[in-house]
């Protein structure tokens, strides 16, 4: 008789709360692929590969009002000629608003969101919801939906950042899950499809570090496990703004694709690879990853900006 061989996991990992790993790379279509996201690609995809873990892509497209024409296209196109491969199909926010409704549901059953008919102008330049439709049990109907935040510290420990806090009442009050013109908010399907994805570690840009106390408290809510962060330095411009859509930062161009590669990776503190198929220029850079020389900031010059 043999005996019986339970299946094997990857090592337990950093921190040892996981022992698995599941990332992603999350662009959302408001604008062309440029040198800031390859960068949060590079490392999403290195991290995930370099603790045999899976990459997933997935297009966050609910806000249709800021989609720009072509972008999802050009970012694609962008992936797969930089050598990038998704480990599962990609998958759409836009084609799965059903299930950011279910979880609005849950919460509604549960008593954490509410109706508010607050709008831009009565909300003035205040940017901490001080809780206006809490108590006044609006009907949903036409109305944005909020959830309620509780007046606790929430902090966590990012990988790059160190500890990270946010008192929720204080610093943003009670926040939109779903606009009043029906757009589900970002902060709902990141959350529910982080989980359903089963990611277990999140890489992204510096920017979205203040996001994320709101998405562990909506995560923590819903009956979420909670995930490891590594939030990466911002390119910044020679002005010392970030590149961003806003600042017309440049769209990639794939002829030098592997050119922008190995800038990215250098631009991450990671030692050179050398030029050759991207695939393989990832490949070696995957091998040779090590966080701890990701540099506090990056600053570009010349054709990146
Ligand atoms: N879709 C977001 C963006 O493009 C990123 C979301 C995330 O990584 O959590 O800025």
């Amino acid at each position: 008789m043999f005996a019986h061989s339970s299946p094997t996991l990857p090592d337990v990992q950093e921190g040892g709360k996981h022992d698995l790993y599941i990332g992603r790379f999350a662009p959302s279509p408001t604008g062309p692929l440029h040198f800031g996201s390859l960068i949060t690609a590079v490392a999403s995809y290195c991290d995930a590969k370099a603790h045999a873990g899976q990459w997933i892509v997935r297009i966050e497209d609910t806000d249709i009002p800021r989609i720009y024409p072509d972008s999802e296209q050009h970012i694609l196109k962008c992936l797969d000629a930089f050598g990038f491969e998704s480990d599962v199909e990609i998958i759409y926010q836009r084609q799965r608003i059903a299930i950011y409704e279910s979880a609005i549901d849950q919460l509604k059953q549960k008593n954490w969101v509410y109706a508010c008919e607050c709008t831009r102008k009565i909300l003035g330049s205040n940017h901490i919801y001080t809780g206006t439709c809490r108590d006044k049990q609006l009907d949903f109907k036409d109305q944005a939906i909020r959830i309620k935040v509780s007046d606790q510290n929430i902090c966590f420990q990012d990988r790059l950042q160190g500890q990270h806090c946010s008192n929720l009442h204080h610093d943003l009050g009670d926040f939109v899950l779903k606009r009043r013109d029906g757009i589900i908010n970002y902060q709902l399907a990141v959350v529910v499809d982080d989980y359903l994805q089963g990611i277990t570690h999140i890489v992204r840009g510096s920017d979205l570090l203040d996001n994320t106390e709101r998405q562990i408290w909506l995560g923590q809510i819903l009956g979420y496990p909670q995930l490891e962060y590594m939030h990466l330095p911002l390119a910044m411009n020679e002005q010392g703004q970030k590149l961003s859509k806003q600042n017309l930062a440049h769209a990639l161009d794939t002829r030098y694709a592997a050119q922008c590669l190995l800038d990215a990776i250098t631009a991450l503190g990671q030692a050179p690879v050398d030029i050759d198929l991207p695939a393989r220029m990832l490949a070696q850079a995957v091998a040779q990853w090590d966080i701890s020389n990701i540099p506090q900031g990056i600053h570009l010059t010349g054709i990146y900006q």
